[in-house]
């Protein structure tokens, strides 16, 4: 039976290699639903590709969560950007449906609250970010006792070699030019003050209970390592391909079997070679924040998400440097965020307070 797929964000980077991956295997997906926020011509010409009428806009007389729990899907793919990304997380879960996550922010948020739910509803969360998806595979085949330490590669964005005092001069246009993945522009500026590596350090914090101790960032500019884990005894094990989305997201719709493909391969036989090298925690301080927001648990990593979103915004709209983005985030943890969300209401509570601060700050 094919398995039914509903995509959320279908026109974003995501959902685009969702849809790559659903067209090579027609025998193995169907589409069940699409949602776009923006674009709505596209929705409309992928609706018509696909013959899926069940499909979501923001001008629809119902809300993308009325909208998932009327749609009949084995799986969600969550490739919603920022924020607005968690409730449909939720709904998804509570409809029955497994999730294979882009989403970050909704770990980052509310990670383990939606442990907890896909628990209850019996379903799973499948990572789709390639960093972990890669740890979940490594750990799948490791098993959680055996692995010690997470070690998350960074492709450590446009900037890694630049010089400290250039950096304040960073304009949009520069940030936005990605080495080797190509993504939507606020994950690309967060790759550029690695603020997607400090999400994601939180993120493998929550879905891997590893405390920060326990999560290493190593600089990998090839971007071919997607993550590695070193078990008990010292030994390290990687996973790699060449980069492309449509890897993981395979990965997540297949699990728990592995599918043949025709997606590029890495092919040994060329000469290539592999870089490492620590990150600049100096002069790209949103990693150690991110860090920071793992020791003082509560709600600082909502704080910190919020922080940044609001800051990278203004930075495109030439509003703040470049550098700003790490101030102002710094300036919003400050303040007390220790309290601890029971529920998404509180959740969506504090991410508005965290907001209305981070807005005052401009
Ligand atoms: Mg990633």
């Amino acid at each position: 039976m094919k398995k039914k797929v509903l995509v959320l964000g279908c026109t974003g980077s995501i959902g685009t290699s969702t849809l790559d991956i659903i067209r090579s295997f027609p025998d193995l997906f169907e589409v069940a639903g699409l949602s776009a926020f923006t674009r709505k011509d596209e929705l409309l010409k992928l609706s018509n590709e696909f013959g899926c009428t069940n499909i979501h806009y923001p001008d629809a007389k119902i809300s993308i969560e009325h909208f998932i729990q009327e749609t009949a899907a084995d799986i969600t793919v969550n490739g919603i950007s920022g924020a607005a990304g968690l409730l449909p997380t939720v709904s998804a879960l509570r409809a029955g449906m497994d999730v294979a996550l882009a989403n970050k922010e909704t770990i980052v948020t509310a990670g383990n609250l939606v442990l907890d739910l896909a628990k209850k509803c019996n379903r799973k969360i499948l990572p789709v970010d390639s960093e972990h998806s890669a740890i979940f595979s490594l750990i799948e085949n490791f098993g959680t006792d055996a692995v010690e330490t997470i070690i998350l590669t960074a492709s450590g964005g446009p900037f890694k070699f630049m010089e400290s005092h250039l950096l304040s001069k960073v304009k949009p246009q520069d940030a936005l030019k990605h080495p080797t993945w190509n993504m939507g522009k606020k994950i690309t500026i967060d790759s550029a003050t690695l603020a997607n590596k400090g999400l994601e350090v939180i993120e493998a914090s929550i879905l891997f209970n590893k405390n920060g101790n326990n999560i290493k960032v190593v600089v990998h500019p090839e971007s071919v390592v997607h993550s590695l884990i070193q078990t008990k005894d010292g030994i390290i094990y990687a996973q790699l391909s060449p980069p492309d989305m449509k890897h993981p997201i395979l990965t997540a719709l297949t699990y728990p079997s592995y599918q043949h493909n025709n997606l590029e391969k890495l092919d040994l036989s060329r000469q290539f070679s592999l870089s490492f090298l620590p990150p600049r925690f100096d002069d790209f301080p949103m990693l150690n924040l991110a860090y920071e927001t793992i020791k003082s648990g509560g709600a600082y990593s909502i704080a910190y998400n919020a922080a940044n979103e609001l800051a990278v915004q203004a930075f495109l709209e030439e509003k703040i440097l470049f550098t700003d983005i790490a101030s102002i985030t710094k300036i919003v943890l400050d303040q007390d965020w220790s309290m601890v969300c029971k529920d998404f209401s509180d959740v969506s509570e504090i991410d508005s307070l965290a907001r209305k601060i981070t807005g005052d700050l401009f």
